[in-house]
C-alpha cells in the first residue's frame, strides 16, 4: 500500500549551539516523506519555487518517492530558520518566509485519490481539509499539527480532528488544545474530539499512544548522547509511523500495528537528529533500522 504524504517543503536555515547550516533540504513533507519511503511507495504533494535544487528533487526521486504531485512555482520555495538553545530542547523561529507556500493548494493527482493511507503532515488545518476533500475513502488518515495553528485555526483544527483517524502533536500542543496539564488526560480528551488514536509525542522522553478502550502504550526515546539537530523529529516520526503502516499490507490496522509504528517512527526519528537535514537518514539501512528498533525493545523488555 502507498502512503500520500502532504505537507511543506523547506529550504531551512538552523543554528545549533555548535554549528549553523544554511538552505537546507527541509519541511515537514520532506522529512516525512523520506521517513515513509523506507516501508513502500510514497506520494507528495508539496509545493516550491523555481530557486528550489534539482539536487533535492533527486535526492526525493532517489527514494522512488512519486513526484506527481509536486508544483513548481514562479517564486521562492519557502524559507524557515530556527535556532535551538543550549539544551536542543527549546527552539526559537527566527525567520519565516512564506513565498511561494502562500499560494499553495493541494492538488491530488488523479492517481493519488485513493490513496489508502494519508498523512496530512503539519501544514495549515484548511489546506489539510482541501486534501480530504479530494480524497475517496482513504482507510487511515493521520494528522499532525503545531502550536501555530492551535493558536491562529483552533476551529479549522478541531473540525479536521472529526475526518481523522489519528492525531500526532507534542506534548506542549496536547495541553494547549485541551486545557489539562495532565497528558493523560489531554490524550483521553483528544480522542472524544473525533481521532480513534493519539499519539502524544514528548520529545527527548518519548511518546504516548492512546487508543480505544482505555487502551495505551508508551514508547521510550532512543538515548542518544550526540543530538546534532533536532528538526524534522516530529516530522519523521509521523512519515515512518504512516509508511510503516502502509507496509505492513491492507488488513484492518490495529492498536497492536500502531504500537509497532510508533517505535518504527521513534527510531527513524532518533536517526534523524544525529545530523542535520536529512543527512543521516540518507544513509540508514534497512538492518540499521531493524536494529535500532531491536534495541528499542530491550530497552523496556523485563523477560
Ligand atoms: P519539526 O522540527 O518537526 O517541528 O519540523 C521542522 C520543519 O517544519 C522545518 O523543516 C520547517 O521548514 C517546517 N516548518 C516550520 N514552520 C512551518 C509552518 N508554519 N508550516 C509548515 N512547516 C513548517
Amino acid at each position: 500500500m502507498s502512503v500520500l504524504v502532504v505537507g511543506s517543503i523547506a529550504l531551512d536555515d538552523v543554528k545549533t549551539p555548535l554549528a549553523e547550516q544554511k538552505a537546507l533540504l527541509g519541511g515537514s513533507a520532506s522529512y516525512a516523506a523520506f521517513a515513509a519511503s523506507f516501508f513502500g511507495p510514497v506520494n507528495l504533494v508539496g509545493i516550491v519555487g523555481r530557486d528550489f535544487p534539482q539536487a533535492h528533487v533527486d535526492l526525493l526521486k532517489s527514494r522512488g518517492i512519486d513526484l506527481a504531485g509536486l508544483q513548481i512555482a514562479e517564486g521562492k520555495t519557502f524559507r524557515w530558520s530556527g535556532e535551538y538553545l543550549w539544551d536542543l530542547n527549546t527552539r526559537e523561529t527566527r525567520s519565516v518566509a512564506l513565498n511561494v507556500f502562500e499560494t499553495f493548494r493541494p492538488e491530488l493527482p488523479e492517481a493519488y485519490r485513493s490513496a489508502p493511507i494519508i498523512l496530512l503532515a503539519n501544514i495549515a488545518p484548511d489546506l489539510q481539509h482541501r486534501v480530504l476533500d479530494q480524497a475517496r475513502q482513504p482507510r487511515f488518515v493521520i494528522a499532525d499539527t503545531m502550536d501555530l495553528w492551535i493558536n491562529i485555526a483552533k476551529e479549522r483544527l478541531l473540525e479536521l480532528l472529526a475526518r481523522v483517524h489519528m492525531l500526532i502533536l507534542n506534548d506542549g500542543e496536547a495541553r494547549q488544545l485541551t486545557g489539562e496539564t495532565s497528558l493523560i488526560r489531554a490524550g483521553r480528551k483528544l480522542r472524544e474530539l473525533g481521532p480513534r488514536y493519539v499519539a502524544v509525542k514528548k520529545g527527548e522522553h518519548g511518546c504516548l499512544l492512546f487508543g480505544d478502550k482505555g487502551q495505551f502504550f508508551s514508547c521510550p526515546a532512543y538515548p542518544l548522547e550526540d543530538i546534532h539537530d533536532p528538526t524534522g523529529a516530529g516530522d519523521t516520526f509521523a512519515g515512518g509511523l504512516a509508511g510503516f503502516l502502509a507496509g505492513r499490507g491492507g488488513t484492518e490496522i490495529t492498536f497492536d500495528d500502531l504500537r509497532h509504528a510508533v517505535v518504527h517512527g521513534s527510531a527513524l526519528a532518533s536517526f534523524n537528529v544525529e545530523a542535520f537535514s536529512l543527512d543521516r537518514l540518507k544513509s540508514v539501512t534497512p538492518e540499521d533500522l531493524a536494529s535500532r528498533v531491536a534495541e528499542f525493545r530491550r530497552f523496556v523488555a523485563t523477560d
